[in-house]
C-alpha cells in the first residue's frame, strides 16, 4: 500500500539545518496496524506528515497504492490525500467555530458529497463512537476524550483506506485513550490500514508491528501478535 525509499527531510531555519529524516525506507502493507515509536524529536511526526502528503520530502521516493507521489504537484497530492487518507492529530485540530456535526462532516464537504449523504454518514459514525447526543455542541463544550473521538470520526468519515494517527491518545487519560485505541483496532479489523505514532508501550501493544526511529532513522523493527492483550472490550 505504501512504499517509501530513502526518504530524507531537512528543515532549514536561518541558524540551523535539521535533518529530521535521514534516508528512511519502509513498506506498509494493506491491512497492517503499525506503531511508530522513538524519543521526542526523532522524526515521527515528520514521517507521518510525509506519509499523509501534508509535507514534501527533500529527496526519496514515495509510492502510494502503486502511484508515484514524489513528482506530483500539491493539487494532485491533495486529491489523493482527501480520497484515501484519514489523519488524526495529537491536539485534535477541531475547528472551534463549527459544531460537532459540522466538524465531522467537513472532509465530505471537500469531497463534494451531497448533503443528504453527509447527514447519513455523520449520524452513522456519531452513533458508532457514542457522540450522537453532542452533535450541536462546539468542541470547547466537550471533554478531551469526546473531542478526540470527534477527531477520529472526522478522520474516518470519508472511509479512508489508511488512517495516520499522531499520538491520538497523548492528551487523554487512560480510559479515554483506550477507547480511541479500541476504535482504531475495530477499524483495522474491518480492513483499514493504521499507522499510529505513540510514546506508549501499552498503545503499541495494539499493533502488529513496531518501528523504532532514532535521529531520523529506523533503528529496529519487530512484529507481534496484534493487540491480544487489550482487546477485552469494544466500543
Ligand atoms: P515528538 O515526540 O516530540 O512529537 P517527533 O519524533 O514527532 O517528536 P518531529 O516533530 O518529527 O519529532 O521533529 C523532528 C526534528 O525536526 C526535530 O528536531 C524538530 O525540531 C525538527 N523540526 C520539525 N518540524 C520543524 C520545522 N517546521 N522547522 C524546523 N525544524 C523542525
Ligand atoms: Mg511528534
Amino acid at each position: 500500500m505504501i512504499r517509501v525509499e530513502n526518504l530524507t527531510k531537512v528543515f532549514r531555519t536561518k541558524e540551523v539545518e535539521t535533518t529530521a529524516l535521514n534516508e528512511v525506507s519502509l513498506e506498509i502493507k494493506k491491512g497492517e496496524f503499525v506503531s511508530i515509536m522513538g524519543p521526542s524529536g526523532c522524526g515521527k511526526s515528520t514521517l507521518l506528515n510525509l506519509l499523509g502528503m501534508l509535507d514534501k520530502p527533500e529527496s526519496g521516493s514515495y509510492t502510494f497504492q502503486e502511484t508515484e507521489i514524489s513528482s506530483m504537484n500539491e493539487k494532485e497530492r491533495a486529491g489523493i490525500r482527501k480520497k484515501n487518507i484519514g489523519f488524526i492529530f495529537q491536539n485534535f485540530n477541531l475547528i472551534d467555530e463549527l459544531t460537532v456535526f459540522e466538524n465531522i462532516e467537513l472532509p465530505m464537504v471537500y469531497n463534494n458529497i451531497s448533503s443528504s449523504e453527509r447527514k447519513k454518514r455523520v449520524n452513522e459514525i456519531a452513533e458508532r463512537i457514542g457522540i450522537s447526543h453532542r452533535m450541536k455542541h462546539y468542541p470547547q463544550q466537550l471533554s478531551g476524550g469526546q473531542q478526540q473521538r470527534v477527531a477520529v470520526a472526522r478522520a474516518l468519515v470519508n472511509k479512508p483506506s489508511i488512517i495516520l494517527a499522531d499520538e491520538p491518545t497523548g492528551n487523554l487519560d487512560s480510559s479515554h485513550g483506550n477507547e480511541v485505541m479500541e476504535l482504531l483496532c475495530e477499524l483495522n479489523e474491518e480492513g483499514t490500514t493504521i499507522v499510529n505514532v505513540t510514546h506508549s508501550a501499552h498503545d503499541a501493544s495494539y499493533s502488529s508491528r513496531i518501528i523504532n526511529l532514532l535521529d531520523g532513522q529506523i533503528v529496529s523493527e519487530r512484529r507481534q501478535e496484534s493487540g491480544t492483550l487489550n482487546k477485552t472490550t469494544s466500543l
